[in-house]
């Protein structure tokens, strides 16, 4: 696979900043985002917008962070340090959407703006503890979505904004135009839990074209942060001036190869690991 160019030392990376939850577990959120993104060769930047409590058998409870402190942390990096693509996680409540999205705009980040937005709409953990109170959903649908460059929700998050249950081909390309129909520029659907053959399919549509990006199926319990990690290596491939299905291409490959390298972490789900690029020449 092509890898992402690693800075020389002493060279300054590009930036992402990833504007997410923590994970006390250090398997998704915003340690998932850091790790891929320095292993990506990108500077991580981090406006934390909530602390969860967290193990690899659940998360237990999550403290927001106020929204206006969520702003302040994407606005002073951005005026000083400066960001070649963003990426939004967990955000929690309606009230840090609508901040979120307002300092985006302000500052040049989304659709249509100079940096590119990644949304992963979280929704809930893969244990099914909520990650987003229920009523911000409507915060997502139009506030969140319509500024995004490229959103990757993952089957249960479509149903929930969207209402369309994926289980084939059709259906799933149903849900990438009414993802595309809330206002994302491009829209992705992945197949990673469509357990319905041996290789997984994602599809990426802008309106107009639909594109697919197959891997193999990688049987594992130990996935979480898949799809933080997914969108952290878009984000990543983004900042390095790649094009949209170039990066989609390039995540797609990256996170096959982390689900590859996960490992059993506590009693749970463990994490996928990008460590595996360590050891790559
Ligand atoms: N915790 C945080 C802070 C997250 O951002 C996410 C996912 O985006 C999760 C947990 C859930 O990850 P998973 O669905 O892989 O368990």
């Amino acid at each position: 696979m092509k890898l992402l160019p690693l800075t020389p030392d002493g060279q300054t990376p590009v930036r992402v900043l990833t504007i997410a939850g923590t994970d006390s577990g250090g398997g998704a959120g915003i340690q998932a985002d850091s790790r891929t993104m320095a292993l990506c060769g990108v500077h991580a930047c981090v406006a934390v917008a909530a602390v969860t409590v967290q193990n690899s058998v659940g998360v237990s409870g999550f403290h927001e962070i106020p929204p206006e402190t969520v702003a302040a942390q994407v606005r002073c990096v951005v005026d000083d340090i400066g960001v070649g693509a963003a990426k939004t996680g967990m955000l929690a409540s309606t009230a840090i959407i609508e901040a979120v999205a307002a300092v985006c705009t302000e500052v040049g980040i989304g659709r249509d703006k100079p940096v590119p937005l990644v949304v992963d709409p979280v929704c809930a953990s893969m244990h099914g503890d909520p990650l987003l109170h229920a009523e911000a959903l409507d915060a997502v649908r139009n506030t969140l979505i319509p500024i995004a460059t490229v959103v990757t929700p993952n089957l249960d998050e479509i149903r929930l904004i969207t209402g369309i249950e994926v289980v084939d081909d059709p259906t799933a390309r149903r849900a990438a135009e009414a993802l595309h129909a809330l206002g994302a520029q491009w829209s992705i659907v992945k197949g990673g839990h469509l357990r319905t053959s041996a290789s997984s399919t994602d599809l990426l549509f802008d309106g107009d074209t639909f594109l697919e990006f197959s891997s193999p199926r990688i049987d594992t319990g130990n996935d979480h942060g898949g799809g933080d990690t997914l969108a952290a290596a878009i984000a990543s491939a983004l900042a390095h001036g790649w094009s949209v299905p170039d990066a989609v291409a390039f995540g797609k490959e990256w996170v096959t190869k982390c689900l590859e390298a996960s490992y059993d972490l506590g009693a749970g789900h463990g994490p996928v690991s990008p460590l595996w690029r360590l050891r790559h020449p």
